[in-house]
C-alpha cells in the first residue's frame, strides 16, 4: 500500500547518469564524457579577483555577464540567450515552456528512437507524448522522417548521443522549414567535436521556432559548475524566463556566471583543447577499427564502437571496468552490442587500447 508521501513519484523512471568514482580512487575515466583538459586558466583571475562580500546578495536573475559573453560569440543579442544550471536544467525548462501537454493536443513531439536518455524522461515527467522515429541504416537522422508530419515540436541531438553521428545545418534547415509552427530543439552538447559544422546558432532570426541548447560541461570542461544555455528567437526566451521564475529565480550562481563569461571569452583554449579531443578520436577510431571494432564516424568526443566477435560489449564493459577502466554501457536493444567511449587523453587512450587489445 502506498503512503501518501510517495504517491507522485511511484511511476516516475528518473535518467541515470554515469558511475562518478570515489575522490582518491585511480580509474581511467572514458564514461561520462568529461573533458580530458582543464578548462581555461582565466577562471584562475577570476577566483583570484572574486569579492566574497557580493555572495551576500541574490545573483543576478538572467546571468547577464555570462549571457553577454554567449551573445558576443554567435552574434545574437542578449535577448537571444537564456542561462540555466546545466544544459539539463535548460532542456527541462524547454520541455515545460515549449512542448504541449498531452491531454491539450493529440499531437507528439518527435525524437529520435536512440539518442540523449533524458528526452523521454523529461517527456514522461512533464506529460508530452514522445514519437520515437527509428533512426536509419548506419544510425542516421534522417531530416524527411521529420518533414511533413504533424507534430507538437522537435527534438534532436546534434551530434547525436550516445551513436556520435551529426546531421548538417541543410538538413536542420529542412526540418525547421518543414515546422514552422512547432518549436525544434537542437541540443548542441557536442557540436564543438563536429569538423565543417557551424552552430545551428547561426540560423537565429531567420527561424523563430530554433532553439539551439549547448552546454559548458563538455567542450569547456566546466561539467563541476553546472552552466549551460539556449540561444533562441526573443519571444521563446521570454517563454523559458518565466517557466524559469515559477520555480527558481536564481538557477545560475554569481561565482558560475563570472567562470562561465570567462570560459565563454576564452576562444584560445577552447579551440586547442576541441582540436586535441578531435585528433585523439581519430588515432583510437583508427586503431580499433584496425582490430575490428565496428565504429561509425565520430562528430562527438566519444565514439561509438561495436567489438569484434571474440568478445561482447557487456564483457568487455565488465573487464575493463575491473582494471579500473570505465566506459559506458547500455543495456537496450540494438546499443547493447556497442560501448560509448570518451576520447581522454593521448596517454588515457593508449592505456585503454593495451588494455582493450588483451581482451578481445
Ligand atoms: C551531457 C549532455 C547534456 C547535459 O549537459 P549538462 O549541461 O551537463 O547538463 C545535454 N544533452 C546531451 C545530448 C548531453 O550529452
Amino acid at each position: 500500500m502506498s503512503k501518501y508521501w510517495n504517491i507522485k513519484t511511484q511511476g516516475i523512471e528518473p535518467y541515470v547518469a554515469g558511475e562518478q568514482p570515489k575522490d582518491g580512487q585511480r580509474v581511467i575515466k572514458l564514461n561520462t564524457n568529461e573533458n580530458p583538459y582543464a578548462p581555461s586558466p582565466a577562471i584562475k583571475e577570476v577566483l583570484k579577483n572574486f569579492d566574497i562580500d557580493t555572495l551576500r546578495l541574490y545573483p543576478d536573475t538572467n546571468s547577464t555577464v555570462f549571457i553577454d559573453a554567449v551573445a558576443s560569440v554567435y552574434g545574437v543579442s542578449r535577448e537571444n540567450v537564456f542561462a540555466g544550471n546545466g544544459s539539463d536544467e535548460v532542456l527541462a525548462i524547454c520541455w515545460q515552456a515549449l512542448f504541449e501537454k498531452m491531454g491539450n493536443t493529440d499531437k507528439k513531439v518527435l525524437m529520435p528512437d536512440i539518442s540523449y536518455s533524458f528526452y523521454p524522461v523529461y517527456s514522461s515527467f512533464y506529460d508530452v507524448a514522445p514519437e520515437k522515429v527509428p533512426l536509419r541504416e548506419g544510425f542516421t537522422v534522417d531530416p524527411d522522417d521529420y518533414c511533413g508530419k504533424e507534430c507538437a515540436g522537435i527534438a534532436i541531438a546534434n551530434p547525436n548521443a550516445p551513436t556520435s553521428k551529426a546531421i548538417t545545418l541543410d538538413e536542420i534547415e529542412k526540418i525547421l522549414k518543414a515546422n514552422p509552427d512547432v518549436p525544434v530543439i537542437i541540443d548542441e552538447a557536442y557540436a564543438a567535436y563536429a569538423e565543417d559544422y557551424e552552430s545551428a546558432a547561426t540560423l537565429i532570426g531567420k527561424y523563430k521556432n530554433l532553439v539551439v541548447v549547448r552546454t559548458m560541461s563538455k567542450s569547456y570542461g566546466l561539467a563541476g559548475i553546472r552552466l549551460g544555455y539556449a540561444i533562441a528567437d526573443e519571444e521563446i526566451i521570454t517563454g523559458l524566463r518565466k517557466v524559469r521564475d515559477s520555480f527558481n529565480s536564481y538557477p545560475v550562481d554569481r561565482l558560475t556566471q563570472r567562470i562561465g563569461a570567462a570560459a565563454m571569452l576564452d576562444r584560445e583554449n577552447f579551440e586547442k583543447n576541441r582540436l586535441a579531443v578531435i585528433k585523439t578520436r581519430k588515432f583510437i577510431t583508427e586503431e580499433l577499427r584496425k582490430v575490428g571494432f565496428d565504429i561509425p564516424d565520430s562528430s562527438a568526443n566519444f565514439i561509438f564502437a561495436k567489438p569484434p566477435k571474440s568478445i561482447d560489449a557487456e564483457t568487455l564493459y565488465k573487464n575493463l571496468k575491473a582494471k579500473g577502466i570505465l566506459v559506458r554501457y547500455f543495456n537496450k536493444p540494438v546499443i547493447n552490442e556497442y560501448l560509448r567511449i570518451t576520447i581522454g587523453t593521448d596517454e588515457e587512450m593508449k592505456e585503454f587500447l593495451e588494455a582493450v587489445l588483451k581482451e578481445i
